[in-house]
């Protein structure tokens, strides 16, 4: 029997464990949400204590692994298994995750950040099968990227390549990014930018149907309820999308010009806006790009979504 390949995709609510086929098949899954608020050895404690059990609870042993593939929600040192830093979990900076997991197992350990895991995924099994290169873009609370070429993960010296979130847009934003600087893709457009941009468009008095109540708080804008306002055709929601989607536009054109890649995929919650967001990204991203197309880009919807972290993950070994 080909061995499996143990995935852990630890996120900043979410932290699951799986065993997954070489053909990115899921054997079986753990999700907890209770690891946030622990320190990094109780982290590393628990996800080894996780994989003990799926491990047991198939009647496997460690033998039937081909290894451990770990997806961190921050920048990775790649060359030495250090997480740098993240803004989703406590701690972390400068700290040797993949060597603290590699100490309770005598399977190798891989390391490395959560949307490279993503973007070799989609290489794997999703909608980067048959390609030799790809940008992959994941839109959620923030916005990460990974960057493969020649069937490879790009890591840059550190490891940090592919932050396309951090690139600048719009240096006259009024949008700070959590990185400190103005006008960052990720600071333009991710969800957590949803709640400022619903009120300064409300404020300024632009009419919306969505009913609100009189003591509204509105850092409980998100994605859900911009996509209840686009389904009711609520002129701020769209209005607030279509800001979004044109810095994403920006931002995969300016992807287009640096690697000329014959695909570029989206993925991440914001994608759920659906097709009018979708639409309107490939609408900038063609005005942009005009006639300096020469061959056919594939701009598409990543295939793998709620499990790409975890398979992404597990994907690593494969590299
Ligand atoms: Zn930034």
């Amino acid at each position: 029997m080909e061995k499996l390949l143990c995935g852990v995709d630890l996120g900043g609510t979410k932290l699951s464990v799986g065993l997954i086929y070489p053909d990115g098949r899921i054997l079986d899954k753990i999700i907890v949400y209770d690891h946030a608020g622990m320190d990094e050895e109780s982290i590393v404690n628990y996800i080894t204590q996780l994989i003990k059990q799926v491990i047991g609870s198939n009647n496997l042993s460690e033998s039937d692994l081909e290894g451990i593939g770990l997806g961190f929600p921050g920048h990775v040192r790649y060359r030495d298994g250090y997480t740098i830093t993240t803004s989703n979990l406590r701690g972390f900076k400068n700290f040797p995750l993949r060597d603290s997991l590699s100490r309770n197992f005598s399977i190798p350990v891989r390391l490395d950040n959560d949307a490279n895991a993503q973007a070799f995924c989609e290489l794997k099994f999703g909608a980067g099968k048959g390609y030799n290169d790809l940008i992959f873009l994941t839109i959620s609370s923030g916005i990460g990227a990974g960057i493969i070429l020649d069937r490879k993960i790009y890591r840059g010296m550190t490891g940090t390549a592919g932050e396309f979130g951090h690139t600048i847009v719009d240096p006259r934003s009024d949008f700070l990014c959590t990185c400190g600087n103005r006008g960052c893709l990720m600071g333009c457009a991710c969800g957590l930018t949803l709640p400022q941009r619903f009120r300064k468009k409300n404020e300024e008095g632009m009419r919306t149907v969505l009913t609100l109540g009189g003591d509204f708080d509105y850092s409980n804008v998100d994605g859900k309820l911009i996509k209840q306002g686009l389904d009711i055709d609520d002129p701020l929601s769209k209005s607030i999308v279509a800001d979004c989607a044109d810095y994403v536009g920006i931002g995969i054109y300016n992807i287009f010009q640096v690697f000329n890649p014959p695909i570029i995929i989206l993925g991440g919650g914001l994608m759920n806006l659906g097709e009018f967001y979708f639409n309107r990204i490939k609408a900038k991203f063609y005005e942009l790009a005009r006639d300096m197309i020469y061959d056919p880009i594939a701009i598409v919807r990543s295939e793998a979504e709620a499990d790409a972290g975890l398979i992404g993950a597990a994907a690593l070994l494969l590299e």
